[in-house]
């Protein structure tokens, strides 16, 4: 298992996983991206993941195209606008 960079490949989902929330949180610092998010595993998994992720989309609430584009209906869409 790779350990070198501090994360290894997660058994539950195949992400890259990070051991704590806090390796997780430096790596996210580094990549200056505010709309990332260290969240659980989300597959059952030990890890934590960095990813595009809001809460309301981790609870299944919302999907992500709705979350980043609610101004453009799936009608619009199936129209071609
Ligand atoms: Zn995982």
């Amino acid at each position: 298992m790779r350990t070198t960079q501090g994360w290894t490949t997660c058994w539950a989902c195949g992400k890259r996983g990070y051991q704590t929330r806090r390796s997780a949180k430096r790596i996210k610092e580094i990549m200056h991206d505010d709309r990332l998010s260290v969240y659980r595993c989300l597959d059952g998994g030990s890890n934590y993941h960095i990813g595009h992720l809001d809460k309301q989309i981790i609870a299944g609430q919302v999907d992500r195209f709705t979350y980043y584009y609610p101004e453009i209906s799936m009608n619009d869409i199936d129209r071609g606008v």
